[in-house]
């Protein structure tokens, strides 16, 4: 094959006379084996006839010299327009144009040429028409590839939604490929031609150019993304770059990886936030902590973390369903959040457990004041679906490094601190120190011997009587606790109960304390008569074990005593959960007979709407009362009107905690049924209740 150059070249040379007569170039020709080089006398015959004519089609020079044109080499149907051109040639001088045509072979079949002419006069004063014709069907070949390939890569890229730009060294586009036009964001005519400097955000053209220069300097592949912000909105993409072999110019392709980003981006955030609240989570909060830590190590600054965990939430889930509780848990988020600056944290640890991170404060107070800002804004409901709901906070507040070198220890010490805020009565802050870690362990202490009690058989019920304040008769006891642990020695209810609560160990415990209260006092009514009654203290989590009542019923049912010398003692704590299950154990404690008591009446803020709401036999009067009735008439007077409303209602009072005869007269005086207290006994073992007789204390009653 020869170019296009080299054909021009050629026929330039004939044109300026220089073929024929000259030797060399005749020889030239004569050798020329891909080029056919024809020459025809003004009859069109043969003049002339290189071993390239006769390779491209098939006649030997011989067979060709002297033929007409026409007759050799032209198809039928372009005869005459051949003889016509070439007599319009000679007679009036218009030229045949250079052009693609189909020939013919000696064999017969066809031969695709690009073939060119010219005429000129020789010496002789004879025109003489040369052509030069190169055999296409290479480069229909090839051409035909290239189209194929074309076509192939057009639809490779309508397939894959990608983009391809095919660049200089300057990022300058010289070419593209597009599937959907849509996707180009531009028009071709504004961007071919221009480079990325021109047309991209700064940093991300200048990726492109390093990538360029990465590619030229090391060869291969190289894949970057990048993020552009468009009009609707910002687009991640793909590009992978590589240079077009032997040359200076590079290929991208470019893929729009926005969905999957926004994807990654979601698991992401799904991952680090909380789906109710939209606060950091646990994991992302504490990741949070962990910076702030290292950054404060590096500048000598000071953290602090507020422990926040809202004061009887659960209470909000049981009375007014999860839907609520969400709702209030999102309200509190937001409002926590508006509380602090934009740089400080506020995460959701879990449940109603709220974290807030403070950093770059330089005296401790500062703390404070979040701290008492966060309690205040709180005072303020929280309005959910037209509900006013007031939640308290309690917040446990830790300081790095004082309180703690690593985010764990000072996670530890704020949840430490937020239980002391609980110990306090809620509603407010405490800070951490170390004597909080010292309650600690011994709570720890306490949890873990607690739960090994039972089998080790550390547990014993001690009986406190209660004396009827007319006669001065027994006329039953409370069953109370206690433990005497091997390891921690005289363990208080007020110490272990609570823990037992927490743990659930309760429910166990609970049920060994009734079995025994209640064998105690058959064997208490066999020798003194069943009028004697055992009172029992049930604990608010033991009405969420489903099994409380079956359980208790089976109890009664195994001592064989009556369930009406069976009274169990609930405080307000039960109640204030307002669960539907607590209704329906205290419905059912009621139909099989068994009394209810209100313990430690007066101490609640509702105890009065409870009285009425539930059916209650008993009510005992709070010791705080009593302690002080003898010298405050406010307490006195309080007594006075709670006895007067048990006895309109038809409920027996009991006072507890008397101590002395003077709270005892003065019992007797406001017609106090009944009275339990340390004038009378200590809480004392079975044994000894066992061998009490009804008529033991009615000396203390008549002393007067
Ligand atoms: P509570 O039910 O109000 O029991 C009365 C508490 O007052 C008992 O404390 C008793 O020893 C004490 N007490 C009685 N008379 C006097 C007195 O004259 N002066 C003073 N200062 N105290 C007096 P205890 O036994 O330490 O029990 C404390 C609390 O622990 C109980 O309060 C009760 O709520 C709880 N508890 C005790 N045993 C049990 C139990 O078996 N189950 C449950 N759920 N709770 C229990
Ligand atoms: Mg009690
Ligand atoms: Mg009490």
């Amino acid at each position: 094959m020869i170019d296009a150059s080299e054909h021009d070249c050629l026929l330039k040379a004939i044109k300026d006379g220089q073929l024929i007569p000259n030797d060399g170039l005749n020889q030239l020709f004569d050798q020329a084996d891909v080029i056919s080089v024809q020459g025809y006398d003004e009859q069109r015959r043969v003049i002339y006839w290189n071993q390239g004519s006769e390779n491209l089609y098939g006649f030997t020079a011989e067979e060709a010299m002297g033929k007409k044109l026409e007759d050799l080499i032209i198809p039928k149907a372009m005869r005459d327009t051949v003889i016509t051109a070439h007599n319009e040639w000679l007679r009036n001088g218009i030229k045949i144009p250079s052009a693609k045509l189909s020939l013919c072979k000696s064999d017969g079949s066809t031969v695709y040429v690009y073939s060119s002419h010219v005429m000129y006069k020789n010496q002789s004063g004879q025109h003489q028409m040369y052509c030069i014709d190169i055999d296409l069907a290479e480069l229909k070949r090839v051409e035909a590839q290239a189209l194929k390939k074309e076509k192939m890569l057009s639809t490779v890229f309508k397939v894959i939604p990608d983009l391809c730009f095919l660049m200089d060294e300057n990022s300058i586009i010289l070419d593209y490929y597009a599937g959907d036009e849509k996707s180009l964001y531009v028009s071709p005519d504004v961007f071919l031609g221009s480079s990325m400097h021109e047309l991209l955000p700064e940093d991300v053209a200048l990726q492109f150019i390093q990538n360029i220069e990465k590619v030229k300097s090391k060869g291969g592949l190289v894949t970057y993304e990048y993020k552009l912000p468009l009009p609707h909105g910002h687009r991640f993409f793909d590009a992978r770059l590589s240079q077009v072999p032997n040359s200076n110019e590079f290929i991208v392709i470019i893929r729009d990886i926005t969905e999957n980003k926004q994807k990654e981006e979601l698991i992401s955030y799904q991952a680090h936030y909380d789906s109710l609240t939209n606060l950091p989570n646990r994991f992302l909060a504490l990741d949070r902590l962990s910076q702030l830590v290292a950054m404060a190590k590096r500048n000598a600054e000071r953290v602090a973390i507020l422990f926040i965990d809202l004061d009887e939430f659960k209470k909000i889930n049981d009375t007014l369903g999860h839907n609520t509780g969400d709702k209030a848990l999102i309200e509190a988020a937001k409002r926590l959040k508006s509380l602090v600056r934009e740089e400080d944290t506020v995460g959701r640890l879990g449940g109603d457990e709220f974290i807030v991170l403070l950093r770059g404060f330089t005296d401790a107070k500062d703390t404070l004041t979040t701290a008492e800002s966060l309690l205040r804004a709180f005072r303020q409901p929280l309005n959910i679906d037209d509900r006013e709901i007031v939640l308290t906070l309690s917040v446990g507040i830790a300081i790095y490094p004082d309180n703690g070198k690593t985010p764990s220890k000072l996670l530890q010490s704020a949840d430490i601190a937020m239980y002391q805020a609980k110990h306090l009565g809620r509603n407010t802050y405490s800070y951490f120190n170390e004597s909080m870690n010292t309650d600690l362990s011994r709570r720890l202490d306490v949890e873990e011997q607690l739960r090994g009690s039972l089998e080790r058989n550390e547990l014993e019920v001690y009986y406190q009587p209660q004396i009827d304040v007319a006669s001065g008769l027994a006329v039953g006891a409370e069953a109370l606790l206690r433990w005497h642990s091997d390891k921690l020695g005289n363990v208080y209810p007020s110490e272990f109960i609570p823990i037992a609560e927490q743990t659930g160990l309760i429910v166990a415990i609970g049920q060994f304390v009734l079995e025994e209260a209640l064998e105690t006092l058959a064997q208490w009514q066999a020798y003194y008569g069943v009028s004697l009654s055992m009172s029992v203290n049930l604990s608010p989590r033991q009405f969420r074990d489903p099994r409380l009542l079956s359980s208790i019923q089976c109890i009664v049912e195994q001592s064989g005593i009556s369930a009406a010398s069976l009274e169990l003692e609930i405080t307000e704590g039960v109640l204030m959960t307002g669960s539907l299950l607590v209704d329906s154990v205290l419905d059912g404690l009621k139909k099989l007979g068994i009394q209810l008591s209100m313990d430690d009446f007066g101490k609640g803020y509702s105890s009065l709407s409870y009285i009425r709401k539930y059916a209650f036999d008993v009510i005992k009067v709070d010791r705080c009362f009593i302690e002080g009735i003898a010298n405050n008439e406010a307490d006195k007077n309080l007594v006075h009107a709670a006895i007067a409303m048990a006895h309109s209602l038809g409920l027996t009072v009991i006072a507890e905690g008397v101590e002395n005869q003077e709270q005892l007269l003065i019992l007797e005086e406001l017609k106090c049924d009944y009275v339990q207290g340390f004038l009378f006994s200590k809480p004392i073992r079975q044994s000894e209740l066992l061998s009490l007789s009804p008529y033991s204390y009615t000396n203390n009653i008549n002393s007067d």
